[in-house]
């Protein structure tokens, strides 16, 4: 007789304050798992030049985003630095369904929003080594004005007490040893006794 196991698809959440470097973590977890999916969000922020539609977001009015929050089109929503962003519920349900894990990239009142919705969720936060390489990360993609560059800043340090709420903490002061310890922690929590169960063939 042989033991094997099934579980169902998780949701893998990654927060970061905005200029964490999350985005490069995210690629290279994104890279080296398999059977990881990635949920794209919806938002009304404006592009910025290097991001491409239905890769790095749905960029949609922020009418009709408003419009979708009242039919129940997200899964969560939130507004971060003064724009709205979402996750679509119905891939993320469907991939679910299939036993598919999906990570997602979304802002802590999101990550929040979801454990409370699906209690299994894992809450990883990635930690920027300092306030300085944060405003240094954020003023070398120069892709905001200097605005945004100092209300993202300003907001970080709101977001950055929330890691105490979150299942882990990897602090990204060199990429590759982020990269590994996201990818860790998803290999621990697919053997967590709890997410399986047992099929004798
Ligand atoms: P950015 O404008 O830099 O791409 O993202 C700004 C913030 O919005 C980041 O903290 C990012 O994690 C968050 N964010 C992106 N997509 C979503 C989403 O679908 N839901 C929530 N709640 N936050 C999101």
């Amino acid at each position: 007789m042989r033991f094997s196991f099934k579980r169902k698809g998780m949701l893998i959440v990654v927060s970061a304050p905005s200029g964490g470097g999350k985005s490069s973590v995210l690629r290279g977890v994104m890279e080296r798992v398999d059977n990881l999916s990635y949920s794209i969000s919806a938002t009304s922020r404006p592009k910025r030049a290097a991001e491409v539609e239905g890769k790095d977001y749905y960029f949609i009015p922020r009418e009709e985003f408003e419009k979708r929050i009242k039919e129940g089109f997200f899964l969560e929503w939130a507004e971060v630095h003064g724009h709205l962003y979402g996750t679509p519920r119905a891939l993320v349900e469907r991939l679910l369904g299939e036993g598919l894990d999906i990570l997602l990239d979304v802002d802590v009142q999101g990550g929040l929003e979801l454990r409370r919705a699906l209690p299994q969720t894992v809450l990883i936060f990635v930690m920027p080594p300092s306030m300085n390489a944060l405003e240094e990360r954020l003023r070398a993609r120069q892709s905001d004005s200097e605005d945004a560059i100092r209300l993202r800043l300003h907001n970080a340090a709101t977001e950055i007490q929330f890691w105490s709420q979150y299942d882990y903490v990897v602090v990204n002061e060199h990429l590759e040893d982020a990269i590994r310890g996201v990818e860790n922690i998803i290999h621990v929590e697919r053997m967590r006794a709890s997410r399986l169960t047992i099929q004798k063939t």
